[in-house]
């Protein structure tokens, strides 16, 4: 039998194509060997699949369910949409489930603490979450302008006793934060470990990240088959580095009728500096210690990237992702902030669902693409987290419209 796609990609030095690898400085290559080597074993070690299996049934409150946004479908007047609720994983996101997973590893390879950057706060609260469950240290670096925008995240990291590092050099955002969290890493990688936030750096974080988030798209199958007798036809999430995306895909990637788009951030328009659309307007390059395509500026170093959602606006996306539109099986949508404030504002108060503004980028683009399709047809979102954290910001810019449209 043909292997499946997971279990076939990437290669063994972390290349999905051409797109992937580890480049990293010297210090950093045998650390970063001692991963690969100690996830390759745990990840079919008995033990540590049955623990993590009970801290997402009896800690993080998995499965999500999935719910059939009615108002939301009959207001668009097109397609079936359904919403993979990971507002409802523990934390707010779905960022626990590779977190929880991280900080697991960290404490099997006998590491005290555990370093990480953060956007929108999302990955910050996530592994300042998970750091407490299982007794680590948690040192979050962030970028000074997300610290003011995202406050209640940074007050939440600081509840759960992470140390907050303010980024403050260049944008002071997402890719400033882990810009400092990697020098900071460097000299302490023997009692720390790196907890990437996404699919991306360098191998074998892609990797891992992937296998961690895939209980989101093999949960989303499974359900998705009970209420609908089916496989959906579209299935749909936002992109910044990827992770959430390629966990809801990884449930479909063998399922060739079964369409995946993420989506990527337009911003406030084309010119760069205005958006975070890497895979629609990036070329190929090395960033944060991995080969994919990257927005560069005129001197060929990662761009200046704008957009409303903090989580997703990085000049660069997983390697995989990468991959997987070069070779077709996946395509890329978009969707501007006007367009993600109006899904906001539509799941709201049509759903009672606040989304993230990060996840209101993926409603607003399944919202077009429904229009355009007949009711027979399914599109299943990645709701990848709820919206408290941006409330306050949304309501000083964009007033609260009318209810009902
Ligand atoms: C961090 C975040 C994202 C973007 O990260 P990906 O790795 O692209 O998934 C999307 N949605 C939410 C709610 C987030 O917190």
């Amino acid at each position: 039998m043909l292997k499946s796609y997971l279990d076939s990609h990437p290669d063994e030095n972390g290349y999905f194509g051409k797109f992937g690898g580890a480049f990293l400085p010297p210090p950093l290559i045998e650390p970063f060997a001692q991963i690969t080597k100690e996830y390759q074993k745990l990840k079919n070690d008995p033990e540590f699949i049955e623990e993590l299996k009970y801290v997402r049934k009896h800690y993080q409150g998995r499965p999500t369910p999935i719910s059939y946004a009615k108002n939301l479908t009959k207001h668009c007047g097109g397609a079936k949409i359904f919403l993979k609720r990971e507002d409802l994983n523990h934390s707010g996101a779905h960022k626990l489930n590779h977190c929880m997973a991280e900080v697991m590893l960290a404490k099997k390879l006998g590491k005290t603490k555990v370093i990480a950057e953060t956007g929108a706060g999302q990955h910050g609260v996530a592994l300042a979450t998970a750091a407490a469950y299982f007794g680590l240290e948690c040192e979050i670096h962030m970028g000074e302008v997300d610290i003011i925008k995202e406050h209640p995240n940074v007050v939440r990291m600081k509840i759960l006793g992470a140390n907050v590092i303010p980024a403050t050099h260049g944008l002071r955002t997402l890719k400033e934060a882990v810009d400092s969290a990697f020098q900071a890493y460097v000299p302490q990688a023997d009692t720390a470990l790196f907890c990437i936030g996404s699919v991306v750096g360098p191998h074998p974080f892609p990797l891992m990240v992937r296998d961690f988030q895939s209980i989101v798209g093999h949960e989303a199958k499974e359900q998705f088959m009970e209420m609908e007798n089916s496989l959906p036809d579209y299935v749909v999430a936002c992109m910044g580095g990827g992770s959430n995306a390629m966990g809801i895909f990884a449930g479909f990637i063998d399922d060739e009728n079964v369409a995946l788009t993420g989506v990527e951030p337009m911003g406030r328009g084309e010119n760069l500096g205005d958006h975070a659309a890497s895979l629609t307007y990036g070329e190929e390059g090395v960033m944060h210690g991995f080969n994919s395509i990257m927005l560069k500026d005129s001197d060929g170093e990662p761009a200046p990237v704008y957009s409303i959602g903090s989580g997703i606006d990085y000049p660069s996306v997983g390697p995989e992702q990468a991959y997987l539109k070069e070779i077709g099986r996946t395509s890329v949508g978009l969707c501007n902030d006007e367009e993600a404030v109006d899904a906001f504002y539509k799941l709201s108060q049509f759903e009672g669902i606040i989304p993230a503004l990060e996840t209101a980028h993926a409603i607003g683009y399944a919202m077009k693409l429904a229009k355009t399709l007949s009711p027979d047809k399914t599109i299943l979102i990645n709701l990848s987290g709820r919206g408290d954290k941006d409330i306050d910001f949304i309501v000083e810019n964009y007033p609260i419209p009318n209810a009902k449209f």
